[in-house]
């Protein structure tokens, strides 16, 4: 008998026709002689009309309340799911993350995961009973309800599939796969059979929000091959493994993220530590920076320009200003109207030429490029947002059509 995690998103919940046809896959899963732990998301857009009635009340909630809130959306999914389930006439039972035993670290809103005890689930899987779990949720070391940021079911669903050993990770999705591009904005964009957990892990963080970048760092750590799969045409999907064999496919995918705010400071002063003192201020306030751009100086200042979450930006900018006067000031901007486009493909390390085909796609649309920033398997560019469509279609024909 072997052990299965399947997590499903929220369109494959969204409904009461949808939850029995998750309903109808569990319990083909179950039928065909596995153990099955389910993990839900919220139904449909739930999380962001929840995010809509917190902004009805403040502008500025607290950290707390919010994952309060939106941890709210995933009790209803189990609740219902396992209502599904026993309606067909198979053994379930909910459970909230704490129930299913997810200790997470204090930050709200982006909770990371420290501790998994399983022994309810384990219990309850000896009791013959499918486990349905909520995703995206945990408790502090204070007993708070905590959520692991936007997208975090996939991580819930990762951590299960490693800390009980399972046979498989199932990540249905309302897509078929991972393709070489968002499927609902590049129709031309054809899915990958296989991809490795480095590959898919830029491209998640990249901004293809097909897979959570934690729930990849998470799978590569433990090697949890996933499967992405369809909730609703039953077709193969895509595979997510250390190595792969697909030769010859110089590019695997091409992701778009808005989610970026760039942050420049200029006339800083040209001296040794300036670079510490920016970024240790935006570390001690948890925000993650991502491209960094120094110019050379020249009369004993230097310009400094870094991208950081779009969420982020007013704490990183009244941060800097409040502090401006130990980094020895600088004129601070931030520029809100930014995306990010990159190239993801292991294939490019032992290639010449990759980064002037991007650079020719994106001149070839008269695409002017803000900062570029490359590793050995990705090359990203951050130009302005309302270009940043036209830019994946032209770098996509350009590499993989
Ligand atoms: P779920 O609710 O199942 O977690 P998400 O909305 O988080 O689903 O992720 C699935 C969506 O990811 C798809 O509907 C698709 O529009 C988007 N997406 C972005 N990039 C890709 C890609 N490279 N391959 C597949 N889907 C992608
Ligand atoms: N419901 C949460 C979100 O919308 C978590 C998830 O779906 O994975 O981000
Ligand atoms: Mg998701």
């Amino acid at each position: 008998m072997a052990l299965i995690v399947q997590k499903f998103g929220g369109t494959s919940v969204k409904d009461r026709n949808r939850i029995f046809n998750v309903a109808r896959i569990v319990m083909n899963t179950r039928n065909a002689g596995n153990d099955v732990v389910v993990v839900v998301s919220a139904q449909g857009d739930t999380t962001d009309d929840l995010i809509a009635k917190a902004a009805e009340i403040t502008s500025d909630p607290s950290h707390r309340e919010m994952d309060m809130l939106l941890a709210t959306g995933e009790q209803i999914s189990i609740a219902l799911l396992t209502m599904a389930l026993q309606e067909l006439g198979v053994s379930a039972i909910s459970l909230t993350g704490w129930q299913a035993g997810f200790n997470t670290d204090r930050a709200y809103s982006k909770a990371r995961i420290k501790r998994l005890d399983t022994e309810r689930v384990e219990s309850e899987l000896a009791r013959n009973r499918v486990v349905v779990v909520a995703g995206f949720q945990g408790l502090n070391r204070s007993d708070d309800i905590t959520t692991l940021g936007r997208g975090g079911s996939d991580t819930s669903a990762v951590a299960l599939a490693a800390a009980l050993h399972a046979d498989r990770c199932q990540i249905f999705t309302d897509v078929e796969g991972v393709y070489t591009a968002d499927p609902r904005k590049i129709p031309k964009a054809t899915k990958l059979k296989e991809i490795t957990f480095d590959e898919m892990l830029e491209l998640a963080s990249l901004g293809a929000q097909v897979l959570n970048n934690r729930s990849v760092e998470l799978a590569k750590k433990y090697n949890v091959e996933l499967e992405v799969i369809s909730s609703i045409n039953p077709v193969p999907g895509t595979i997510v493994k250390e190595e792969t064999n697909v030769e010859g496919m110089l590019i695997k995918g091409v992701a778009k993220d808005n989610d970026v705010a760039v942050i420049s400071i200029k006339n800083v002063p040209d001296v040794p530590g300036m670079s510490f003192k920016v970024f240790s201020l935006l570390a001690q306030k948890n925000i993650n920076v991502d491209i960094i751009l120094q110019s050379s100086g020249s009369e004993g200042k230097k310009d400094l320009s870094f991208t950081v979450p779009l969420g982020d930006a007013e704490a990183a900018v009244s941060a800097l200003n409040s502090a401006a006067s130990r980094f020895g000031g600088g004129e601070i901007s931030v520029d809100k109207n930014s995306a990010k486009v990159s190239i993801v493909g292991a294939g490019m390390q032992s290639h010449s030429g990759v980064a002037s085909t991007m650079f020719e796609a994106l001149f070839s649309q008269n695409i002017n490029i803000k900062m570029i920033s490359t590793s050995e398997i990705k090359i990203s560019v951050i130009i302005d947002k309302q270009d940043a469509d036209k830019a994946v279609a032209a770098i996509h024909d350009a590499f993989i059509n």
